[in-house]
């Protein structure tokens, strides 16, 4: 298991007190292990190894950052720049439909993330979908599409396996234009392996249709034949993106590491699940943090680069982890810290996705301004009345608002926040760290 091998490393790296040529080469040697382990492609193995060593080697150490979390601070970054750095999303810069042409073996998935990302972009975008299968070698592939885009909540246009595929794409491309579809999505026939047949079919798809987004759809489970697969097909068709599917199943996860590099094209979505909501964006920064396991480590190493508090910083975190004795001076202390960092909006940033999510949901998005305002009514209580909420009730409500010159409304307000960030920290603690992994498991 990638996360849990460069897990270990992580902690050892994090223990050194001084690197040195001798410790860093032991160290990156437990990373070449664990990468080869979970099916990287070895010359990539080799140019990321490289990459760290590079870029490690001479690294100025800041401040309270001991230099093993340098080095993994390092190991981070490269692991983003060779998943892509950036997220791309999909491409709409074209006139209406924005044709998806979607292409990959046969079992690979692209049904199923046909109707996945059909729904995604109808739910999240509003777009107007319509999806049509030119798999006319197994009318079962026709059905399948019609069953799971009625399921996704998205049209589908019919095809027979009597007809040529460029005619049905030809006569869906001509009906998603008469009502003003926004996206078509045009599934195609794959094979077992990849031949000659299903080549042409789909460069002549490619030429007829002229499609803004061709998607590689790629089983993550495959390894590293995932990664040489999507290189016949890149090179053999102007891929925009590859989509790894299946990435919650038994895989290493060496795949999604080493596609962009192989391939040169961004992975746009992952496939989580069989369900039609198992879809996630690819966000290499974050798929980087999940293999390290480390979704808050990786703020420390930030924070501490910008001046903030590394012991506080790690404290807070381990309270997070645990979700036990997290009280409202830690409160106060993660507020300030949030406004040291430039608002809430990039705290949400540094913690893992999952936490994020949950973080705005239990409302604890608090506007910039009002980060002054909550911390005047924290200064106002006493110690006491921090580590242990629960005892302030009305009268001492009524002197805090007071002392902080706001109303008890805001004083309540505060403590509700709080209780709903404590509650939420349990959760954390309880299943969350579990959820975030399932993208990497294997
Ligand atoms: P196609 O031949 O490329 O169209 O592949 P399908 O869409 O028919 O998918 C093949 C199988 O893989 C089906 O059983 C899907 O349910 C399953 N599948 C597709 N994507 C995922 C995924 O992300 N996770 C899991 N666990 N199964 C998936
Ligand atoms: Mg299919």
């Amino acid at each position: 298991n990638l996360t849990q091998r460069l897990g270990k490393v992580v902690k050892t790296l994090r223990g050194q007190a001084r690197l040195s040529e001798d410790n860093i080469t032991d160290m990156l040697r437990e990373v070449r292990m664990a990468l080869l382990e979970a099916d990287v492609a070895l010359p990539v193995v080799k140019d990321f190894i490289a990459g760290v060593k590079e870029k490690a080697v001479g690294q100025e150490v800041i401040g309270s950052l001991t230099p093993g979390q340098a080095l993994v601070g390092v190991v981070h970054r490269e692991l983003t720049e060779l998943m892509g750095g950036q997220s791309v999303g999909l491409n709409f810069a074209t006139q209406p439909p924005a044709i998806m042409l979607m292409a990959g073996l046969q079992g690979a998935g692209k049904t199923t993330t046909t109707a996945k990302l059909g729904k995604w972009l109808k739910e999240r975008q509003k777009k107007k979908v319509l999806t049509v299968s030119c798999d006319v070698y197994r009318p079962a592939a026709i059905e399948q599409l019609k069953t799971v885009a009625a399921q996704a909540g998205i049209d589908f246009f019919p095809s027979t396996g009597e007809q040529k595929p460029s005619a049905i794409a030809a006569a869906a491309l001509d009906y998603a234009k008469k009502h003003y579809y926004d996206v078509l999505f045009v599934d195609t026939a794959g094979r077992l392996a990849i031949d000659a047949v299903m080549m042409a079919e789909i460069r002549e798809l490619h030429a007829q249709l002229k499609p803004i987004e061709t998607l590689f759809v790629v089983d993550a489970m495959l390894g590293q034949d995932a990664v040489n697969t999507a290189k016949a097909f890149a090179d053999a068709l102007p891929l925009t993106g590859v989509i790894l599917t299946k990435l919650d199943g038994d895989s290493r996860g060496g795949a999604a590491l080493s596609v962009r590099h192989v391939t040169g094209k961004p992975l746009k979505f992952a496939g989580v699940g069989e369900k039609l909501n198992g879809l996630e964006e690819f966000h290499p920064e974050r798929m980087a943090s999940r293999i390290l396991g480390m979704g808050d480590i990786l703020g420390l190493v930030e924070d501490a680069q910008r001046g903030i508090d590394q012991d506080k910083a790690k404290d807070f975190a381990k309270k997070m982890k645990s979700g036990k004795g997290f009280d409202l001076n830690d409160f106060k202390e993660q507020i300030g810290q949030m406004r040291k960092m430039g608002g809430v909006a990039s705290l949400l940033d540094k913690l893992p996705a999952q936490f994020a999510q949950a973080a705005q949901q239990a409302g604890g998005a608090v506007e910039d301004k009002s980060i002054r305002r909550i911390e005047g009514i924290i200064n106002s209580m006493t110690p006491t009345e921090r580590s242990k909420p629960e005892l302030i009730k009305a009268s001492r409500k009524r002197r805090i608002a007071t002392g902080a010159g706001v109303q008890v409304q805001e004083v309540n307000r505060l403590l509700n926040q709080f209780e709903q960030t404590q509650k939420m920290m349990k959760q954390f603690s309880k299943g969350g760290m579990a959820k975030m992994m399932r993208g990497m498991k294997g």
